[in-house]
């Protein structure tokens, strides 16, 4: 059960919620965006002190609404999610899973969580970054998608979107959106950013394909637009105040 650290309080993991946030090392993806790369890559990583874990989250409880397992990919070690997932429980803590969906080992360990947090990434070849079994994981995360949305838990729908590519996926990514109830999900649209405000795996990549800053207003209102007319609640990120 290997993890990269924890934090007691975080605003920034769930949308609106505080958050005891933990990260999963390891991950199957290689997304050329990714910023937790080293963490993905099983870099600084550690077996959990389950004690000390326990205690720092028995402190923190009364103010978060969630212990959010996040990584990497929680979903490559099965153990640590079923055993966080026990301690929330114990501590009366609800319990959220950020998962890429893509494996399916996440399509049981869903069933633990109070709320789950997903990407959808298209185009999902680049956006993957894998060779060979990108479409392989597609269908799991579809698979998984679809069991979501017939879970009727809450759920953060992701978008990462890579400048100039994205875009043009927005009517597949409505469809896939579409069997969702508008009261349990809210969308959250993250323009991809790149250096200085983030360390992608795929500098070059990310040159091409993410934003220097805050994505041009234009764009932020065809997202809200696309999300907003088939009645979710959607969030645009921002990372630099205007
Ligand atoms: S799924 Fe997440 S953690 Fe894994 S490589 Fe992609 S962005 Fe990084």
């Amino acid at each position: 059960m290997l993890i990269a650290g924890w934090k007691p309080f975080s605003l920034v993991d769930v949308v609106g919620r505080i958050t005891f946030t933990t990260w999963a090392c390891g991950c199957n993806l290689k997304c050329p965006f990714c910023h937790n790369w080293k963490v993905a890559e099983w870099q600084g990583c550690f077996e959990i002190p389950l004690e000390k874990f326990r205690e720092e989250l028995r402190d923190a409880k009364d103010f978060v609404d969630y212990l959010h397992l996040t990584g990497g990919e929680p979903a490559l070690q099965p153990n640590l999610v079923r055993t966080l997932a026990k301690v929330s429980k114990e501590e009366g803590v609800e319990f959220s899973l950020n998962t890429n969906c893509t494996i399916p080992q996440s399509l049981e360990l869903i069933d633990l969580a109070d709320h789950v947090a997903t990407d959808i990434k298209m185009p999902f070849e680049p956006l993957y970054g894998v060779n060979g079994n990108a479409r392989i994981f597609f269908n799991n995360f579809k698979k998984c998608l679809n069991k979501l949305a017939q879970s009727k838990k809450p759920v953060e729908l992701r978008i990462p979107v890579a400048k100039g590519l994205t875009i043009r996926y927005i009517g597949e990514i409505k469809k896939l959106v579409e069997p969702f109830d508008r009261e349990k999900v809210v969308i959250v649209v993250n323009p991809l950013v790149t250096e200085p405000l983030t360390d992608p795996r795929d500098k070059a990549w990310c040159s091409e394909h993410c934003y220097k800053g805050n994505m041009p207003e234009e764009e932020v209102k065809e997202w809200e637009k696309a999300f907003k007319e088939m009645g979710f609640k959607v969030k645009v990120k921002k990372w630099i105040n205007d």
